[in-house]
């Protein structure tokens, strides 16, 4: 099987990048950031504080967690919901990146990754896929970009979606959440020895999408 694995700080274009390579290439793309956003989701449904690590092992048995695909989008169904949409808030982003520390938690998403992996060609974004997840990928990107590039980035999606936010405020989350990411215990947010840097700040979408599909070309074919 063919896999492609994106790994980089947040807003970094990952999801944006990986989603057009997907459908350029006919491949499968997985978000595997929206599955621990999935599960800060039930910690937060279930009223489960996102530092009790005792309690989210515990509970982390019981969400099921179903990745299913929509004319190639995926969408993601937590204990037989679609939460495709609510995951996206700032709130579940900032739970997901507490609870991704833990291991009860990666234990878990990691084997459902291997799993989509193993049955499809894909293209898979995260903090750990070239590291952890598919050491073994034949390509591996890690996608970056400044923090200030990174906020405006999401500044602008945010106000194209029509919700107030501070840019300064935005760059200080990311900052904080890409520290908290780089500095945990296991499966720390890292470039794979193997993988090649790519810093997108000075790149357009379409450059970023035909430097990934070239390097995927050599890499595949080697
Ligand atoms: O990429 P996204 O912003 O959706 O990821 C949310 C959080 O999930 C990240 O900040 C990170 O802590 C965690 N994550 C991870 N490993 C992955 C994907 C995401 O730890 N493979």
């Amino acid at each position: 099987m063919l896999s492609i694995a994106i790994d980089g700080p947040a807003g970094a274009g990952k999801s944006s990048i990986a989603k057009m390579v997907a459908r350029k290439m006919g491949i499968t793309y997985v978000d595997t950031g929206a599955m621990y956003r999935a599960v800060a989701l039930s910690c937060i449904l279930n009223s489960i504080p996102m530092e009790d690590e005792a309690s989210i092992a515990m509970h982390v048995p019981s969400v099921i967690i179903e990745i299913r695909y929509d004319n190639g989008e995926q969408r993601v169904i937590l204990n037989g919901e679609d939460v495709s949409g609510r995951i996206r808030d700032e709130e579940v982003g900032k739970g997901a990146s507490a609870v991704a520390r833990f291991s009860a938690v990666r234990t878990r998403l990691v084997e459902l990754q291997r799993e989509l992996a193993e049955k499809q060609d894909v293209i898979m974004d995260g903090r750990d896929i070239g590291t952890v997840v598919l050491p073994n990928a034949g390509c591996k990107i890690f996608l970056t970009a400044s923090s200030k590039v990174r906020a405006k980035r999401r500044f602008l999606e945010l106000k194209e979606k029509g919700e107030e936010c501070d840019i300064d405020e935005i760059e200080r989350d990311i900052i904080a959440r890409d520290e908290q990411d780089m500095n945990r215990e296991i499966s720390p947010l890292k470039q794979a020895d193997d993988a090649i840097l790519l810093d997108t700040s000075d790149m357009t979408i379409d450059e970023v999408v035909n430097r990934v599909m070239e390097i995927a070309a050599v890499r595949n074919n080697a």
